[in-house]
């Protein structure tokens, strides 16, 4: 299949989704909206938790993106009661610092979270992500393993094999060798590994990294993957993690 073909294949696969945002913040709604729109998917908008969740259980959307602070049911409470009934995936929308969010949204059944300010690129990877997720849950998927495939591994490893980490050993090789690495360049080279091809921002790495509840500055973030690529890239003359200007750090498949 020639590019052209694909892309429009792929614009063609969107269309067909349609995102429920709940979101009181009008501006931030209708910023999701457009950029939703631009990239093929048809959206509907709820301002409050109640008419979100009804919505949301109407079965007439195939994504929810959940703001958490909502006028008359706020999101946690919206995903808790969706959750009775369906499996439909839940993107939350957290805020930098709430902390105690993000864990009851994950334990709550969220599918993944994003917290804002957030890189439109990196929601739209993770929709895609969510999507792809739900539909090969239901059987429809044809191609490769899902994301939580990928995060159950064991063993992760770049597009070409050359890097390679276990999980459960704790190791991390290049072309078979050991690289000694700190646990928190491990955790950043694992965070990075899971989430191949999607462009995380400073902030979302430096939440997994460094846990929830870390206050600091993000460019330690910038600090690890220079100490990752000095001990990678320089060392076996790879070029494994990609700075997308703007935006955050990427290993990509291919
Ligand atoms: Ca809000």
């Amino acid at each position: 299949m020639c590019r052209d073909a694909r892309a429009a294949d792929h614009k063609h696969k969107e269309m067909m989704y349609k995102i429920l945002i709940v979101e009181d913040e009008e501006q931030i709604a209708r910023f999701l909206e457009l950029e939703l729109m631009h990239e093929g998917y048809t959206t509907c908008k709820a301002d409050n938790g109640r008419s979100g969740l009804e919505t949301a259980q109407s079965g007439e959307c195939d994504l929810v993106l959940l703001d958490v602070m909502l006028p008359e049911l706020n999101g946690l409470e919206v995903l808790r009661r969706l959750r009775r009934t369906s499996n439909l995936p839940v993107i939350m929308l957290t805020a930098r610092d709430a902390v105690m969010d993000k864990v009851s949204g994950l334990d709550a059944g969220a599918d993944d979270y994003i917290t804002k300010p957030f890189a439109i690129e990196e929601l739209l990877a993770r929709i895609r992500r969510a999507l792809k997720k739900s539909s090969m849950a239901d059987g429809a998927g044809t191609d490769g393993r899902s994301a939580y495939d990928v995060k159950e591994a064991a063993v992760l490893a770049n597009g070409d094999g050359r890097v390679k980490l276990d999980k459960k050993q704790h190791i991390v090789t290049v072309d078979c060798n050991n690289v000694e690495l700190t646990q928190r360049e491990f955790a950043m080279l694992q965070t990075l590994l899971e989430n191949m091809d999607i462009v995380l921002s400073r902030e979302t790495l430096l939440d997994k990294v460094c846990g929830y509840d870390y206050v600091g500055e993000t460019n330690i973030v910038d600090v690890y993957v220079r100490y990752l690529r000095s001990k990678i890239d320089d060392a076996f003359g790879i070029k494994l993690i990609q700075t997308v200007r703007g935006v955050g750090y990427v290993i990509r498949s291919h």
